[in-house]
C-alpha cells in the first residue's frame, strides 16, 4: 500500500506521519478533574492498545489536573480547548504534550500568537480539528450547507493562521458523522496540504453502526494511502474502540497487533456448534496480549473444506461428528472428540503467547 507522505510530528514519544505506523487514539470520558479515574481509564486504553490520548478541558480546574495526568499517564496527552486560549496556555504549562486547538475559535490575533509561542517552546503540535457539525456561517453560506470543500476551506483558514506565525506542527482532521461526506473533505485535503492527517467518522454511534461506519470511512481513507493516526468514536466507554482500530489497521495489513480469527460462515456440512466454538476463541483472543508477530486463528465447520481453507492459520480447529481435528499451517496434527477440541487449541494459542508474549 502507498501512503501518502506527510510531515512528522512527535506528540511525547509518538511520531505521527512521516511514514511512521498509522496511530491509534482515543479521549477519555471521565471527568479530567478525577485524576485517578482519568488516569484508570488512559491505563485501561493503554493496555488495549491506545498509543495518544485525547482529554477534555472545560475548566480551569480540569486544566490543573492536566499535570498529575501527564505526568503520570501511560500515554502521551493531548489537551482538547475549543475556544478558551487561556485554558490552552495553562494546558501547555501542565505540561501535555498536545494541543487540539481551531485558532480562528480562539479570538484576537495576539491571542493565537500567544498560544504559538508556548506551543513552540515546547514543541508541542497542534491538531485542527474541523467538524461537519459547526463549520463557520460565511461558510455554510458560501457552499450552502455542509459540504467537503466547506471543511476544506475552514481547515485551511485555521492551517493559514498558524502558518502565518510560523508554526508548522500542525495535525489536521474533518470528521462529520456521514461517511461519503468525511471521505470527500480527508481527499481534497489530503492533495492540499502534506501536514498529518488524523481520520475518523464522528457521532459514529454504538458499537453496531460505529463499527460499520469507521471501517468504512477509515479503512477507505487508509486503504487510499490517507491517514496517519486514528480515532474509531464509539459511544460508551473509550476502551471498547480500541480493538475495532487496531482491527482496521491489521486488515489493511498497517499494523500487525491484534489476532487475526478466521470462522467459516457454516453450511449444511456443519456438524458442531460452531458459532458457540468461534465466539469462545474470539474471547480468548481478545485478551491475549501483544505478541511479536501475527497470530493467525481458524475454527472450520468441517474436516473436508476446513484445513484447506485455513491453511494459512497458525492453528485451528475443524468440526466433525462428535469429534474435530485440530490443525497447524493447514496440516492436521490430532483427531480428538468434539469436549477436546477447544482445550486444545486454547492450550496452543497459550503456548503461543508464552513464546512470542511481548509483556
Ligand atoms: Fe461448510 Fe466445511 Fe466450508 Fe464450514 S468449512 S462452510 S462446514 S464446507
Amino acid at each position: 500500500m502507498n501512503r501518502k507522505m506527510t510531515k512528522a510530528v512527535k506528540i511525547g514519544d509518538v511520531t505521527i506521519g512521516g511514514g511512521a505506523p498509522v496511530v491509534v487514539q482515543s479521549m477519555t470520558n471521565t471527568d479530567t478533574r478525577d485524576i485517578p479515574s482519568t488516569l484508570a481509564q488512559i491505563h485501561a486504553l493503554a493496555k488495549a492498545g491506545c498509543e495518544v490520548v485525547r482529554l477534555a478541558v472545560l475548566d480551569r480546574d480540569a486544566g490543573y489536573a492536566l499535570q498529575e495526568i501527564a505526568l503520570q499517564s501511560a500515554l502521551p496527552v493531548i489537551a482538547d480547548i475549543h475556544f478558551d486560549y487561556q485554558l490552552a496556555l495553562l494546558a501547555i504549562e501542565q505540561g501535555v504534550h498536545g494541543l487540539r486547538l481551531n485558532p480562528g475559535n480562539i479570538g484576537a490575533r495576539w491571542k493565537v500568537q500567544e498560544v504559538v509561542r508556548a506551543c513552540k517552546e515546547r514543541e508541542i503540535p497542534i491538531r485542527i480539528g474541523v467538524n461537519a457539525g459547526s463549520l463557520e456561517k460565511e461558510i455554510l453560506a458560501k457552499y450552502q450547507g455542509v459540504t467537503a470543500e466547506g471543511m476544506v476551506e475552514s481547515a485551511l483558514g485555521h492551517i493559514h493562521l498558524l502558518e502565518e506565525e510560523g508554526y508548522d506542527k500542525i495535525k489536521v482532521s474533518l470528521k462529520a458523522s456521514h461517511v461519503p461526506l468525511m471521505l470527500g473533505a480527508y481527499r481534497k485535503m489530503a492533495e492540499c496540504v502534506d501536514y498529518p492527517l488524523h481520520v475518523g467518522v464522528t457521532e459514529a454511534g454504538t458499537v453496531r453502526s460505529g463499527v460499520v461506519k469507521s471501517a468504512v470511512g477509515i479503512g477507505s481513507l487508509l486503504a487510499e494511502g490517507i491517514g496517519d493516526t486514528l480515532r474509531v468514536s464509539l459511544t460508551g466507554d473509550p476502551v471498547q474502540e480500541i480493538p475495532m482500530a487496531l482491527e482496521i489497521l491489521r486488515v489493511l495489513g498497517l499494523r500487525n497487533r491484534g489476532v487475526d480469527l478466521i470462522s467459516c460462515p457454516t453450511c449444511g456440512r456443519t456438524q458442531v456448534n460452531l458459532a458457540e466454538l468461534a465466539e469462545k476463541v474470539e474471547d480468548k483472543l481478545s485478551n491475549l496480549p501483544p505478541l511479536d508477530r501475527p497470530l493467525k486463528v481458524a475454527v472450520m465447520g468441517c474436516a473436508v473444506n476446513g484445513p484447506g481453507e485455513a491453511r494459512e492459520a497458525d492453528f485451528g480447529i475443524a468440526g466433525g461428528k462428535g469429534m474435530g481435528l485440530l490443525f497447524k499451517k493447514g496440516e492436521i496434527v490430532a483427531r480428538l472428540s468434539e469436549e477436546e477440541l477447544l482445550p486444545a487449541l486454547l492450550q496452543e494459542i497459550e503456548n503461543y503467547v508464552k513464546q512470542y508474549g511481548k509483556d
